[in-house]
């Protein structure tokens, strides 16, 4: 579903990511892992487009994604859900409405089919009764499976994970967590970028550690807690551990 051949990303002077092959087949959960600055975003914001890459090429459904422009970027987006570490959700906009928005506006479905199948999505992470909260009335678990439910509303064939679980409360990440397992489980291709070591271990189908830009290990989750074979991961494994 995903592929990076020989993916290289500068900001500037600075290498962020080097040579990266990697590819992720459909219906996949990976999750990476890996210290602060390593190009775990840079990584997921290439895949999504958010960032252009200096050299290589990503494949997205066979397809290579550099240099698509106006209609064509937009149509690739539709096939990629991202979720952010912060919500990002419109402020001014219900739950609803976030979810429903890109429907109406970028596949300009009608109005009522939108708000129907929004309503469908809510239903799906918990807040069928939460429509029309506006995100400041939401906790910050239902305003990140808010998130979900929005980056689920076009249908992707794969959906990207920042960090879900980094800015909310203790308590808040189970319900999150719950809500990705079940995605997990319904066959979509996930990349997730997480700190959560017990969803790399128990969700995931392969663990990737990230150090410097470059992908170091990858590992299913038992061989990667176990016995981690490169000793930066080792390294990495005895501090979050
Ligand atoms: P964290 O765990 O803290 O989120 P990360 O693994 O996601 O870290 P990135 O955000 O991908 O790391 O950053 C990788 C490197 O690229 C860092 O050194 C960072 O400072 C640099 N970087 C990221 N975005 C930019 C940017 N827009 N301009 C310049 N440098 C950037
Ligand atoms: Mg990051």
């Amino acid at each position: 579903a995903v592929e990076l051949c020989q993916v290289d990303k500068y900001f500037g002077q600075h290498h962020v990511i080097r040579q990266v092959e990697f590819s992720v087949a459909k219906g996949e959960v990976v999750a990476i892992c890996g210290p602060s600055g390593s190009g775990k975003s840079t990584l997921i914001r290439l895949i999504n487009q958010l960032e252009t890459l200096s050299s290589g090429e990503i494949f997205i459904e066979g397809q290579p994604t550099s240099g698509l422009k106006g209609k064509a970027l937009r149509k690739l987006r539709t096939r990629i859900g991202f979720v952010f570490q912060q919500f990002n959700l419109y402020a001014h906009l219900t739950a609803l409405q976030n979810v429903s928005l890109a429907l109406v506006h970028v596949l300009q479905m009608p109005t009522d089919k939108a708000r129907i199948k929004a309503e469908n999505l809510l239903a799906r992470v918990g807040l069928a009764d939460k429509a029309g909260h506006f995100p400041s009335q939401l906790s910050g678990g239902q305003q990140q499976r808010v998130a979900i439910a929005r980056a689920l509303v076009t249908d992707p064939a794969i959906i990207l994970f920042d960090e879900p679980t980094s800015a909310l409360d203790p308590e808040m990440i189970g319900e999150v967590l719950l809500v990705m397992q079940e995605l997990a489980q319904s066959g979509i291709t996930m990349i997730v970028v997480t700190h959560e070591m017990s969803f790399a271990r128990e969700i995931a189908d392969r663990v990737v550690f990230m150090d410097g830009g470059v992908i170091l290990e990858q590992a299913d989750p038992k061989t990667f807690f176990s016995a981690p074979a490169h000793p930066r991961a080792q390294r990495f494994l005895q501090k979050v551990l």
